[in-house]
């Protein structure tokens, strides 16, 4: 697979409010690094209005499998797939369609918070405008900020100083500028990469929330290694497991509730229940 896609038009921003979340299905997805075969046939459905929680051990494939849903996967030279990922019935894969496409579709938020440290608040919400091609008026882009941020939850703590650079925040707040920073291009999907592996319990619960309010507008999948956070935050849940040295696979997946209480798969009860 080859990158072909230097060139970007200008796009317009859909309006405020024009929520479109979307369903993320994928079908069939097999992956490798070289001739390391990591995932094995991985199917699921992520539901627009839902949340999506990835479980499993460490090394089992849920990275790879959050990053061939946005086509990250393809920037790593070793890197090749099979399989279709369906947005809303479109293959993102299909030949023609653009990578940004996807991208700016389906957003990605990473275990580490990666604001541009020396860039202001202000202008971290909006990198991803630019690199879309995306212009915007003076007054829509401030209408924007002060949307993103208030919909990330940071926006009452930094109002009054959002020209200081997004770096002097802390961790969980850097975490919210970057969950405003996706939602700035109005993505459909948010994937969520161990969100809050890195930020203490007041910031965790704050990102909770923020996902709570943000589902009815933006489909969110989020990895979690914690069960108590996969028991709050999600509606659906799929077990990942990578058995000996063989590839990722889905053990089992179901509405969070009965994956917690009535698990079919004695390993996925073994997993919710700590005994991995
Ligand atoms: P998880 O997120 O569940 O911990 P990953 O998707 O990160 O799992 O990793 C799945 C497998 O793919 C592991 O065996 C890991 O070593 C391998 N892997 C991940 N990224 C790379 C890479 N860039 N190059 C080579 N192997 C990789
Ligand atoms: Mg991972």
């Amino acid at each position: 697979m080859t990158i072909t896609d230097a060139h970007v038009s200008t796009v317009k921003l859909p309006a405020v409010g024009a929520a479109r979340p979307a369903t993320l299905e994928a079908r069939d997805i097999s992956a490798w690094f070289g001739d390391h075969k990591v995932l094995d046939r991985v199917s699921l459905t992520m539901p627009a209005q839902k949340v999506s929680a990835l479980i499993g051990p460490s090394g089992c494939g849920k990275s790879t499998f959050l990053r061939i849903l946005n086509r990250m996967h393809e920037l790593v030279g070793s890197a090749s797939l099979a399989g279709q990922v369906l947005l809303d019935g479109d293959d993102i894969y299909d030949r023609g369609r653009r990578i940004t496409h996807a991208r700016r579709e389906i957003g990605m938020v990473f275990q580490k918070p990666n604001p541009f440290p020396a860039m202001s608040i202000y202008d971290n919400v909006l990198a991803g405008l630019k690199m879309n091609g995306i212009k915007a008026s003076r007054a829509d882009k401030d209408d924007l900020v002060e949307e993103c941020l208030t919909k990330g939850g940071l926006w009452k703590e930094v109002r009054d100083r959002l020209r200081q650079p997004g770096g002097a925040l802390s961790g969980g707040q850097q975490q919210r500028l970057c969950i405003a920073r996706s939602l700035a291009v109005r993505p459909r999907v948010l994937l969520m990469d161990e969100p809050c592996s890195a930020l203490d319990p007041t910031s965790t619960r704050r990102i909770e929330q923020t996902i709570g309010e943000l589902k009815d507008e933006v489909t969110i999948v989020i990895v979690t290694h914690n069960m108590q956070q996969a028991q709050r935050v999600s509606d659906q849940c799929a077990f990942f497991l990578a058995e000996q040295g063989t590839p990722g696979v889905i053990v089992e997946h179901g509405p969070t509730e009965v994956m917690f209480t009535n698990p079919q798969d004695s390993r996925t009860n073994d997993y919710v229940n700590g005994r991995f």
